[in-house]
């Protein structure tokens, strides 16, 4: 059942609406691109990045980023259940600040709790701000899913680590001006327990950013690529050789943030409407794949409700950021199938010859995004099989090894 709100949530709600109103554009419909990057140029996709820094910045100023961050650190100090408000009503406009919500929710909580004063004084307000955008260099061709396998080599040559190595699939790295990366300083040690976190200026000498272009045909990940990069040991977060601490605080904060997300779900509203604009409504294969569609987000939304409700009543939420993150992929997977099943032999089209500037198209292409993006599902169904359901844990048999002396896939 939707909780309806309180008075003191009526009336934030109605702060937010009239606020929104004030800076932006209503959402004509799902399909509406108009603040997305249609086109695949660098140029069109830095413009965009520019809209979305703007569009961070609008929201910072106005008090609705970050809210509820402590207001020592520039946030709100607000509540989880006025952020979830927040995101439902700016959903229904045409807006967005694309990645700069999820990089700030990797980024600042990691730093609250485990970075400096100073650290905080100096990052905080910019991230915030939209002023300073930061990537996540974590992933490397070895280390994905088994993340702790980094092979990123920062070596101390006095107040400074040399960086050698390279990272891959990192979004936006070429737009950013700062980025959190992930590096060994210490392969005596095993994997997990010889890595440190570093705060790396994306500007300094010996870093290169390689764009990968996707199926899509965008510019979203990067190689990026370290050769004797020097980075200040005043840059460590946390601890030396303790990262991996910092890093859970990262990944934590990323699966829940990834399915709790409201601002890229749309509804089943909306492919009702486009099953009827386009005269399939009453093919009864149609109607059934919607209502699949209609099950999940039920779900979804039921789970959603029971988190927020858990943080109305001041308890820690008992549903678990991997379940979210699951149904949250899944659940938009279906729904961009569904969209294209209902233009038919149209949904092959692409570019300007399809429906809505191939919308659902894009959402098709984009899947990996939910099912492999802060982690794949495999890997999250293991973490619900050992945190949750008890199940017995993976074998490690890396547990208690130095990293040095670990095989690689890539040694015969
Ligand atoms: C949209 C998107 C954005 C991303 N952005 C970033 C970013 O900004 N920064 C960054 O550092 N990384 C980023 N990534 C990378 C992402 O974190 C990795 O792709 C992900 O962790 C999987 O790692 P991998 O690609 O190396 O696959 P692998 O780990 O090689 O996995 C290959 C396959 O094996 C399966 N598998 C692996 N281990 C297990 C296991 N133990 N049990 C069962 N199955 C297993 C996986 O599920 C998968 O199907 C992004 C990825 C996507 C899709």
């Amino acid at each position: 059942m939707q909780r309806s709100d309180t008075p003191e949530q009526a009336e934030f709600r109605t702060e937010v609406r009239e606020w929104l109103e004030a800076h932006a554009e209503p959402r004509k419909g799902e399909g509406d691109w108009s603040n997305g990057p249609r086109e695949h140029t660098p140029e069109a996709e830095a413009a965009y990045f520019e809209r979305c820094r703007e569009w961070q910045r609008t929201r910072f100023d106005g008090g609705f980023a970050c809210i509820t961050w402590p207001e020592k650190y520039g946030g709100r100090g607000g509540t989880p259940v006025q952020e979830i408000i927040y995101g439902q009503e700016e959903a229904h406009f045409d807006v967005t600040a694309g990645f700069l919500p999820a990089s700030i929710s990797l980024v600042g909580p990691a730093l609250m709790r485990h970075g400096s004063v100073e650290q905080c004084k100096r990052y905080l307000r910019p991230l915030m701000r939209g002023e300073e955008t930061w990537c996540q260099l974590f992933s490397e061709p070895d280390a994905g899913s088994d993340l702790a396998a980094v092979r990123t080599r920062a070596e101390r040559d006095g107040d400074e680590f040399v960086v050698n190595g390279q990272k891959l699939w990192t979004t936006s790295a070429q737009h950013c001006d700062y980025g959190i990366l992930l590096a060994r300083t210490n392969a005596e040690a095993p994997k997990h327990a010889g890595i440190t976190f570093l705060l790396v200026d994306m500007k300094i000498p010996g870093i290169e950013v390689r764009p990968l272009i996707t199926m899509k045909g965008d510019r979203h990940f990067n190689e990026v690529f370290f050769t004797d990069v020097r980075v200040d040991v005043a840059n460590v977060c946390g601890e030396i050789d303790r990262g991996w601490a910092v890093a859970k605080t990262t990944l934590a904060n990323e699966s829940m943030m990834i399915g709790t997300g409201t601002q890229t779900q749309g509804t089943t509203a909306s492919l009702v409407q486009y099953a009827m604009d386009h005269g399939r409504w009453e093919d009864p294969l149609v109607r059934q794949r919607v209502a699949e569609a209609y099950v999940q987000e039920r779900l979804l939304g039921f789970l959603r409700d029971r988190l927020q409700e858990a943080v109305l009543e001041g308890r820690m939420p008992d549903v678990d950021g991997s379940v979210m993150k699951i149904l949250w992929s899944e659940s938009r997977t279906l729904r961009a199938e569904v969209g294209l099943d209902i233009q038919g032999t149209d949904g092959l089209l692409a570019g300007d010859d399809a429906f809505d500037h191939a919308y659902w198209q894009q959402l098709v292409l984009d899947r990996s995004m939910g099912s492999v993006g802060g982690g794949t599902l495999e890997v999250h169904r293991n973490g619900i099989g050992e945190r949750v359901l008890g199940l017995a844990r993976e074998p490690r048999a890396d547990r208690d090894v130095a990293f040095r002396d670990l095989k690689t896939s890539t040694e015969g």
